[in-house]
Formats: C-alpha cells, sequence, structure tokens
C-alpha cells in the first residue's frame, strides 16, 4: 500500500467506491469520472504503477478484466467495449496505481478507436451510478 495513492485508499476502504467485483487480489469499480454509462476500473490490490512493476498479480488483473468486459458490456447494453491501459504518464496514466479501463462503446459513438478517444464524457447523477452498478453486479 501506498499512503499517497488514491486507489490504495479504495482498496482500504478509506474512499467510497461502486464496487462490482471483488476478490483477495482484485477490486473492480465505476469510475468516478466516466468515459461512457459503466466505464469500469479493474485494479490489483496490491500497490504497483505499471504493468511490469506487478509480475505476478498483473496476469489476474487482465483475466478478471477479460471475465467483466462482457458483463459491463451488457449491463448498459453496449455494442462494444474499449479495454486499455495508460501504462505511466508518458502514455496518459493518471492515477500511479495499475488500472484496467473497461469503457463501454456504441456503434457511431464517434470516439474512434482508442487512439483518438476524445468525446463529451455524460453527467451521471447517483442513481444512474446505483443503476449501472447493480446492472454490472446482476450481469456476472
Ligand atoms: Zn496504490
Amino acid at each position: 500500500m501506498s499512503e499517497d495513492c488514491i486507489f490504495c485508499s479504495i482498496v482500504a476502504g478509506d474512499i467510497p467506491n461502486r464496487t462490482v467485483y471483488e476478490d483477495d487480489e482484485v477490486l473492480a469499480f465505476l469510475d468516478v469520472n466516466p468515459l461512457a454509462e459503466g466505464h469500469t476500473l479493474v485494479i490489483p490490490k496490491e500497490h504497483g504503477e505499471q504493468v511490469a512493476d506487478l509480475p505476478e498479480v498483473a496476469p489476474t488483473v487482465f483475466q478478471r478484466a477479460a471475465e467483466l468486459t462482457p458483463a459491463v458490456r451488457d449491463a448498459v447494453d453496449a455494442d462494444g467495449t474499449t479495454v486499455a491501459v495508460n501504462d505511466g504518464p508518458a502514455a496518459g496514466q493518471e492515477v500511479p496505481h495499475l488500472h484496467v479501463h473497461i469503457v463501454p462503446r456504441e456503434e457511431g459513438d464517434g470516439a474512434g478507436m482508442l487512439h483518438a478517444l476524445d468525446w463529451a464524457r455524460p453527467e451521471l447523477d447517483d442513481d444512474t451510478f446505483d443503476d449501472v452498478q447493480q446492472a454490472i453486479r446482476d450481469a456476472q
């Protein structure tokens, strides 16, 4: 655990989150600044900044992300997903704790491919967040 890491604080329960999956090694929760409804982050409970920093647990994180992706997609009735890691500050990583993004996508959402991600973020109220959280839980 890193004391000044927001994701470690989430793992520790010091910061509330909308968990959609949890086991001994992995936590998945809704991104508080979603790129799309259902935007989910999958993180290792162990602190590490980048993929290469966590050779033991990273495969488990990716496996859980793979398993969760259909549930996220189905929960918001999306056409597909973008599953991605911004690995390091140069790649746009904003929180220095490994996290896999699962971003629901729609045909014609205009965001293009991963290389061109830049579109208007939805304004979601608490009820919508709650509904999406429950829908992902139910879709597993
Ligand atoms: Zn951390």
